[in-house]
């Protein structure tokens, strides 16, 4: 059953034309099938995680991109949390500091890539240097649109060395945020992640939506591809994701090393 949305390379996408809202075939947050699906799945990809890093061969990067409120944290929360701490490792990119400034825009992405084994998760990533930089006006054209083409060159590198790479975009509605913004005010225990800079994101929305739109066209690849998942609902969102890195995983089919020993013929002292 198809759940999120693949770019396919060189497709573009009509953000417009995606339902935030999507629930597939499932009734809402309560449909058993839905939970034990997501239960299933996640599962699942605690085993082949396991597997990935016992082979120490390969390693998969995962970019988690979306507009405020969206989910991303929720996500780590949801489907990376239980997943073992050896070999994953979470990576949240801010505005860069000064170090970061001194050097170009990938080398704080390179640096945080995943080793061999291990699973990395890039909440915010090197496509904020062609996303909230276009949009701001941070840098000038003629610097940000030659980036698509180095970041599509860095991904191909990465999967030629042995890193799969797989990106993610959670969509969610302008209407929809604005629900979980009033709810950060509203709510005492959320006011903490109330943030103005949001507001000044959230004016420049159709901007945004339109670098979006041009990052999949030019960067979504056979090798690296974007997935566009439908996040309005939490629930629905999270199931998305699992998905999503389950296929990936079972296409890589990471298998346990053999072992050195003959466990026949080791005795462990008394
Ligand atoms: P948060 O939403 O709390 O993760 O905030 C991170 C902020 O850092 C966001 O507003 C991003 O737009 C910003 N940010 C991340 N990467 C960059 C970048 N390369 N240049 C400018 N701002 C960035
Ligand atoms: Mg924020």
């Amino acid at each position: 059953m198809k759940l999120a949305h693949r770019v396919e390379p060189g497709a573009t996408v009509q953000l417009a034309d995606l339902d935030p809202d999507a629930k597939a075939r499932f009734d809402g947050k309560d449909d058993a099938r839905a939970e034990k699906q997501l239960a299933a799945d996640l599962g699942r990809l605690g085993e082949l995680q396991e597997r990935l890093y016992s082979e120490q061969q390969r390693a998969v990067l995962v970019v988690l991109q979306a507009m405020d409120t969206a989910g991303k944290d929720g996500v780590l929360r949801k489907v990376v949390g239980p997943l073992d701490n050896r070999g994953v490792q979470v990576v949240s990119f801010k505005a860069p500091n000064a170090e970061e400034l001194a050097h170009d825009y990938l080398w704080r992405a390179h640096a945080r890539t995943p080793r061999r084994g291990d699973m990395t998760f890039f909440n915010r990533s090197h496509y904020e240097d062609v996303l909230v930089v276009r949009v701001l006006g941070l840098k000038p054209k003629a610097v940000w649109k030659k980036r698509f083409d180095h970041i599509v060159a860095f991904e191909r590198m990465l999967g030629d060395e042995g890193t799969r790479v797989v990106k993610i975009f959670l969509h969610i509605s302008k209407d929809e945020q604005k629900r979980r913004l009033e709810e950060r005010l509203d709510e005492p225990d959320k006011r903490w992640k109330f943030d103005v800079h949001d507001l000044e994101m959230r004016r420049r929305w159709d901007d945004f939506m339109a670098a979006y739109a041009e990052v999949f066209a030019r960067t979504s690849t056979a090798e690296a591809p974007w997935w566009v998942v439908l996040a309005n609902r939490k629930w629905y969102r999270d199931l998305c994701v699992a998905r999503i890195l389950v296929e990936l995983l079972e296409e890589m089919a990471p298998k346990y090393p053999a072992i050195a020993v003959d466990p026949k013929k080791v005795v462990i002292p008394d």
